[in-house]
């Protein structure tokens, strides 16, 4: 196991750091002996633990996790009634709303990252989020008994807010959005022995993405979808989609790897990668980002480039929903499945809903849709979508009635 840089090829020993130290360029990949881990696999299955862990010889740590047994292995659900609402044959939740220990993808991202700066023996961790990777990070130096330095952009929710505070982090919001935020945390793990979860770590933060991937696979009993639905903001989740498909298919998990396409969530209100994937551009303009999916919000997306490739090496799409249609997302993923998601799960539900109807995902064809986060943590955006709640006198008259019993 290694790292490669992206752009000179430069390969190295695994490093806390994401910026290539010959050539200066930002990207460094893990990269592994494929060859070695398919001989290890056929003389022993995955390890039986119920946990992301159970692909640890596909992720880039030396030892055994510290932190995190808890994470991943998350339900892969049957959604027969949205699947008739929107006359696909068949739609998959993959439910990472109900990821532990705090209750988003980035628990997987962020336990393979906090478990390599315990590898290289930092003592403070520290992350900028839009608020589910600070939650993250925040719980596992909890459990870890360190101090953990928190950055979050000024509009963060208060629910993942309070949802890193808990755990005793240090919480700072810098006025300015999460690309302001990126930046500064970029200048202090340059200065600071920090290990930032998702900047000097970030070649093995984005490692951990990969297991939602391999569980979806593993639960269709060990083959590709033909379709799968993923948010899109920064990039990660999409880009080891592809390369956790690539290794399956390499190592041999996967024996006859059918077509699989794979659609990108943007939010309208900060969606620059679906602008370049529309416009047929290979760079991305930043944007501001002005949306109610707090956790899409990044305008200037760190691996927009290479996601833009991905998709395009897949015959995919990315596409954008407005905060309408996320909205409607969310309702309808509710009512109908009993799953409610935060934003971005409102996001992949309305875009498969436009992919649907607009025939670019065929109606006798299956669906795996992410959904990354838990609404929980975030109610507001739907308040107004749904009734107050009645007030009545306690007395068994007033009750049945309020319920139009009577
Ligand atoms: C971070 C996050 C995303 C975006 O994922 P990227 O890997 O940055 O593209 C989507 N949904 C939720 C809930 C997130 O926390
Ligand atoms: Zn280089």
């Amino acid at each position: 196991m290694g790292v490669k840089c992206p752009s000179c090829g430069f390969i190295s020993n695994p490093c806390p750091s994401y910026i290539c130290n010959k050539c200066g360029a930002s990207g460094l990949e893990v990269i592994y002996d494929y060859g070695a881990i398919r001989n290890h696999l056929s003389n022993n299955s995955l390890t039986e633990t119920h946990s992301m862990w159970r692909y640890n010889s596909l992720l880039p740590l030396n030892e055994q996790p510290k932190v995190g047994s808890q994470v991943g292995f998350t339900p892969l659900l049957e959604a027969n009634n949205l699947s008739r609402e929107f006359g696909l044959n068949k739609i998959f939740i993959k439910d990472d709303s109900v990821n532990h220990p705090t209750l988003s993808y980035k628990d997987r991202a962020v336990a393979v990252a906090v478990n390599k700066a315990l590898e290289f023996g930092f003592d403070i961790l520290g992350c900028v989020s839009t608020g589910n990777v600070s939650n993250s990070v925040s719980s596992f130096a909890a459990t870890l008994n360190k101090p953990c330095f928190v950055v979050v952009p000024g509009g963060t929710e208060n629910g993942k807010v309070i949802g890193s505070l808990i755990f005793g982090a240090k919480v700072i919001k810098v006025r300015g959005n999460y690309d302001t935020a990126n930046m500064l945390c970029k200048e202090l793990a340059k200065k600071y022995p920090i290990a930032f979860a998702n900047i000097n770590l970030r070649s093995y933060y984005s490692e951990g993405a990969k297991t939602a991937i391999y569980e979806i696979v593993e639960q269709l009993g060990w083959r590709l979808p033909q379709n799968l639905v993923l948010p899109l903001a920064g990039g990660t989740l999409l880009i080891k989609a592809v390369k956790a498909i690539r290794e399956l298919v390499e190592i041999g998990l996967v024996k006859n790897p059918t077509k699989i396409r794979i659609y990108g969530a943007q939010a309208t209100g900060s969606s620059p990668i679906a602008l370049a994937f529309e416009l047929g551009q290979d760079q991305i303009t930043p944007v501001q980002p002005n949306t109610i999916a707090k956790s899409l919000a990044i305008g200037n997306p760190g691996d927009g480039i290479a996601a833009l490739q991905a998709i395009k090496s897949t015959n995919g799409y990315i596409g954008s929903v407005t905060d309408e249609e996320i909205i409607e997302g969310i309702g309808l993923l509710a009512s109908k499945e009993g799953v409610f998601a935060e934003a971005s799960g409102g996001a992949t539900v309305g875009l498969t809903k436009k992919l649907a109807k607009s025939g670019v995902i065929p109606r006798d064809e299956e669906v795996v849709v992410m959904v990354s986060g838990n609404g929980f943590k975030t109610p507001d955006p739907v308040a107004n979508c749904v009734y107050n709640a009645h007030e009545v006198d306690g007395d068994l008259t007033s009750l049945s009635r309020a319920f139009g019993l009577d």
